[in-house]
């Protein structure tokens, strides 16, 4: 039995299907052309027929923005420049086939990567997906495609990118199992919107899984069993079932007002990262959205910043899908571990310390601009809220809130219909933010607290590092200190404050989170009904006791076993 993290609740049981990239040894071998040239051609028309068949799968699922990709591929694969290219260095050099397109392809990136034109040096990813393809298929190397399973697999990886969550097909993949990441890495964070259980950080799975081995992935513990006896196989399958009978009974809950059993209300939302993610929040009894990270809509984007009519759509369309509902959008949050394909960052030693997010943002104008402009000409379809992410200081907050101001009058002088009720908050996840929160609540209209990196930073432990993880420690006393600062300092200029990091989902820091005074807790979907389970049987007033006690203890343990007395765990 594997041990790993918890990071997306379910159990599956199913066949290993391992994510592994192939890895080619290319040498330089004379060789007789036509052979080589024979070779080439059959590995040209698999080339193309494999890419034809991605991308007839994946059309089912990918909208068609997402499957030009596949075209772009298909026409490198059908380029006769490149093809001709290799089959004259086959000729020439009297080389075997997979040297001479390795050659190639290494010269062709090379001349794309150095191109001026952000769009030309992005094909350059392009020719090497081809052309890797190509050599995989000159190698008789399959490459792995997650779009084109078609058994019920668990899929084994060292990590997945967003991508490869973003292309899951749920009938086929029953969960997944990494290497790397914690509860707060951004395939984490995927799998619980996709509601696919997943655990993560699972140390020697690559090693230990062989691909087709019967596999249990119980993702309400943490735990993957490789080649199970058949009486763990029946235990989980009754515990597979037994966890699906509770959402069932969950869902009773979904209609329901937040309200503790003293009548305090709080507002419990959702956790989205596309307009697509709606529907989840409705479904499980959402009260608005919460955060929407709109990375996402940069990072799925091929070739440029998305323009404002693309991000206005999106946005409009979540105001709009939410009907009336508060939506929380977070202003673009990239840097750190988020890259973009189109982009090239600056090269810094700790990037999570660096540039990111609205640092990015103030520095960018022109790209902060035009979201601003989408998010605001969006605002009159709904109840909009913007925040913006990693506020260090007052000042930054003063600079970001003046660009949105530009960006509205800007808007309102063209006679564009804008929202008179948008409201701009500030993100706390920098603790600097946390201490000076009763400053900065004269400015912001709303904080939400980003305990993912709030604790990262608080502990100086990096979120992605499974060796630090153990200092991910919601409940330590530091940390519930920081949140009650923010809670206060909010309240203290009469602003609302939330929670959008994954701590507003545990159900073990709910209690105290209520105590504290938080009005709004924002989480995945999927954890909605068991916190509103949960809120609704919880008093108001003793879980201010609660709270109060637990900032004064030493240790996280202490502060857990204290709300665990206290709720009767
Ligand atoms: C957070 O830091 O808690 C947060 C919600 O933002 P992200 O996880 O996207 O960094
Ligand atoms: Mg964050």
């Amino acid at each position: 039995m594997l041990k790993g993290i918890a990071a997306s609740s379910g159990v599956a049981i199913a066949k290993v299907y391992k994510l592994q990239q192939p890895v080619l040894e290319i040498v330089r071998k004379d060789a007789e052309p036509e052979e080589e040239l024979k070779k080439l051609d059959a590995a040209f028309t698999k080339t193309v027929s494999d890419v034809e068949k991605i991308k007839e799968v994946a059309s089912k699922s990918l909208k068609a923005e997402e499957l030009a990709v596949f075209d772009a591929h298909l026409m490198m694969a059908n380029d006769p420049e490149l093809r001709g290219q290799i089959e004259d260095m086959i000729k020439n050099d009297r080389v075997n086939a997979e040297f001479a397109t390795e050659q190639v392809a290494n010269m062709m990136v090379m001349i794309f990567e150095s191109m001026e034109d952000a769009y030309m040096r992005e094909r350059a990813a392009d020719i090497k997906d081809v052309t890797f393809r190509l050599k995989c298929n000159l190698c008789g190397k399959e490459i792995p495609n997650l779009a084109t399973l078609d058994e019920p697999v668990v899929i084994v990886a060292k990590d997945l990118t967003p991508s490869d969550t973003g292309s899951l097909n749920k009938q086929f993949a029953k969960g997944f199992a990494t290497e790397i990441g914690g509860r707060t890495s951004h395939s984490a964070i995927m799998a619980r919107s996709l509601e696919i259980p997943a655990v993560v950080g699972v140390k020697g799975i690559l090693e230990e899984a062989k691909d087709g081995d019967p596999v249990i992935l119980d993702a309400l513990d943490g735990t993957v069993i490789l080649n199970p006896t058949p009486e763990q196989v029946a235990e989980f399958e009754k515990r597979g079932e037994e966890y699906q009978k509770e959402k069932e009974a969950l869902k009773a809950m979904k209609d329901q007002p937040s309200v503790s059993t003293d009548g305090h209300k709080v507002l419990l939302v959702g956790n989205i990262g596309s307009p697509a993610d709606v529907e989840g929040v409705l479904e499980n009894g959402g009260e608005g959205v919460g955060l929407f990270r709109t990375e996402f809509l940069y990072m799925k984007s091929e070739d440029d910043f998305p323009d404002e009519d693309t991000q206005f759509a999106a946005y409009k369309q979540v105001l709009e899908g939410m009907g009336g509902r508060p939506v929380v959008i977070r202003t673009l949050d990239i840097g750190g571990d988020k890259k973009l394909k189109y982009y090239q960052f600056e090269e810094e030693m700790n990037p999570f310390l660096g540039v990111r997010a609205v640092r990015f943002c103030l520095i960018r104008k022109d790209i902060f601009r035009t979201q601003l402009r989408a998010l605001l000409r969006a605002s009159a379809f709904g109840k909009l809220c913007i925040m913006f992410p990693m506020i260090a200081t007052v000042g930054e907050f003063k600079e970001a809130k003046k660009c949105y101001d530009d960006a509205r009058a800007e808007l309102i002088a063209e006679g564009v219909k804008v929202g008179d009720d948008v409201e701009v908050g500030c993100m706390i996840e920098i603790p600097a933010a946390a201490v000076l929160a009763d400053q900065l609540s004269k400015f912001a209209d709303f904080f939400s607290i980003g305990t993912n990196d709030l604790i990262q930073y608080s502990m100086a432990a990096d979120r992605m590092s499974e060796p630090v993880s153990y200092l991910y420690q919601p409940l330590n006393p530091s940390i519930l200190r920081l949140i009650k600062m923010t809670i206060d300092g909010a309240h203290k200029n009469g602003k609302w404050c939330g929670m959008c990091g994954e701590m507003a989902g545990d159900e073990l820091a709910a209690p105290v989170l209520l105590g504290l005074g938080l009005d709004e807790f924002s989480m995945s979907a999927t954890s909605i009904l068991r916190a509103r389970r949960m809120i609704n049987g919880l008093s108001y007033a003793e879980m201010q006791g609660l709270a109060a006690k637990a900032v004064e203890c030493d240790t996280e343990e202490e502060v857990s076993e204290l709300i665990k007395n206290c709720i009767g765990k």
